[in-house]
């Protein structure tokens, strides 16, 4: 591995570091994160961007801008591309955004793979402890498209951060991907919010929870399913309409409500586009999108991404300062079995560390055919909870203004590290998308492997939900 000893402190450096300071979160960057600078004598390489194994070239194909880099793999055994360490030094847990560009060219994991191309990180914790984390595998032929993660989502980042390896690769895959515009952020976690949303459009939004959330001041969200609007059980129209003119957002949550990941790519865009192009038609207003059954992959995350400010998952938890958006919100299930006192326990735990909870209803009745329904005179004391918590009650929209990630691209900053420290020569992958990350240390040995298989013939995850 090289050893990296920078001294040499740029103008361009410098400027950023006083740019900075007004930034809304801190000013740790990396350095040269859009590779427009060559190393010190060698144009094939970026300035603060090290070879990570079999390396990477600066390359005439930028995201933004004119550089980029280009990393190729002609065999799926081992990884190549570029890392930069980031010292945060942080002497509490805050959220830390890592995000970036990739575009792809035939890229296909191993069998075993998993990390395609994609944002590697190793994350040292201020006890020595190395959290690990990947984005989720970029296969195939792409253009553009963002990838990221905020570690506030992995709990096995449970400690201040040390230091971030920041590496861009491809990995136990081959192919040619490019990588552009790399970003490490860091946020405060100084607010917290809940949003109610109902799945599906069920008429039990209108007849049951309305008047509950009218009681006490609260909007919610109806992810509504644009080919049953009006149908026996759902929402009509009219009904739609009377939530969003008194302030509810309506959310696409596609045609027929089928696991787009189990259709052909046209048949899934059909999906996106129509669902979104019904809704307005009838008049609403549709910026954001969920899953149904919270499948996806990052095909349809890219796909997706042209008719949608967000998509949203099915995976459990609350969301954190500087969410990687489309695809990282998380959301709490409230099913038939969900009890107050579990409601009041993910809203005292997202007002003691500043999250974003989005509790997440279907059917407001006592019975159903399966858990995705909640009792009426549970559902009024739920709403209480929120209520007692004190916690403000956002739409999913401004719950990403409060949360998302700013689409505003921070200035380079940070003196050059040098550091005889390098990435593992082998990297830990894990499994992102899927629905267990309470235990993500453990996804490697244990979720990965139950299924790898699925995901390597079809480069997907299906997540439990509705
Ligand atoms: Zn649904």
């Amino acid at each position: 591995m090289i050893k990296r000893v920078l001294t040499t402190l740029t103008i361009a450096g410098l400027i950023a570091v006083l740019c900075t300071a007004n930034q809304a979160y801190a000013a740790a960057d990396l350095i040269n994160p859009s590779f427009e600078q060559a190393a010190d004598g060698n144009a094939q390489k970026a300035y603060g961007w090290q070879d990570f194994q079999g390396g990477y070239q600066r390359a005439l194909l930028g995201q933004n801008g004119t550089y980029g880099i280009r990393v190729t793999k002609s065999n799926t055994a081992g990884f190549a591309g570029a890392y930069q360490r980031i010292d945060l030094n942080q002497s509490s847990i805050k959220p830390v955004l890592v995000d970036g560009y990739v575009r792809g060219s035939s890229i296909v994991n191993s069998a075993g793979g998993y990390f395609g191309a994609g944002l590697y990180a190793e994350i040292v914790l201020n006890d020595g402890t190395v959290a690990y984390w990947n984005s989720p595998p970029n296969l195939g032929t792409f253009t553009w498209r963002r990838i990221g993660f905020n570690t506030g989502v992995l709990p096995h980042v449970n400690k201040p951060i040390s230091h971030i390896f920041v590496i861009p690769v491809v990995g136990l895959a081959r192919g040619t991907a490019y990588f552009d515009d790399i970003h490490v952020r860091e946020f405060e976690p100084n607010q917290s919010a809940v949003t109610l949303t109902f799945d599906d459009g069920e008429i039990s939004t209108y007849t049951e929870a309305r008047s509950v959330l009218d009681s006490h001041g609260f909007d919610g969200v109806t992810a509504v399913v644009s080919g049953l609007v009006g149908d026996d059980g759902y929402m009509t129209q009219t009904q739609i309409e009377a939530l969003e003119s008194s302030g509810w957002e309506v959310v696409s949550h596609t045609v027929s409500h089928d696991d787009l990941t189990a259709m052909s790519a046209s048949a899934a865009r059909r999906q996106l586009a129509n669902s979104k192009s019904q809704l307005q038609n009838m008049g609403f207003v549709i910026k954001n999108f969920a899953f149904p059954f919270g499948a996806y992959n990052m095909a349809l995350i890219a796909e997706g991404s042209k008719y949608y400010r967000s998509m949203r998952p099915y995976e459990t938890g609350d969301t954190p300062q500087g969410a990687f958006t489309p695809y990282e919100t998380k959301v709490r299930s409230v099913i038939s079995t969900t009890s107050v006192a579990e409601v009041e326990g993910w809203l005292a735990e997202a007002k003691a560390n500043g999250r974003w909870v989005n509790l997440v209803f279907h059917s407001i009745a006592a019975t159903g055919d399966d858990v995705y329904h909640t009792d009426p005179a549970v559902f009024a004391e739920i709403i209480q909870a929120v209520a007692d918590s004190g916690l403000p009650v956002v739409t999913f929209d401004k719950g990403l203004d409060m949360f998302g990630a700013p689409t505003i691209t921070p200035a380079v900053a940070s003196t050059p590290i040098t550091t005889t420290q390098t990435p593992s020569t082998s990297p830990t992958q894990t499994n992102p998308t899927s629905n267990s990350n309470s235990t993500a240390q453990s996804l490697v040995t244990d979720a990965f492997a139950n299924v790898n298989s699925i995901l390597n013939s079809r480069g997907i995850n299906i997540t439990i939900g509705n």
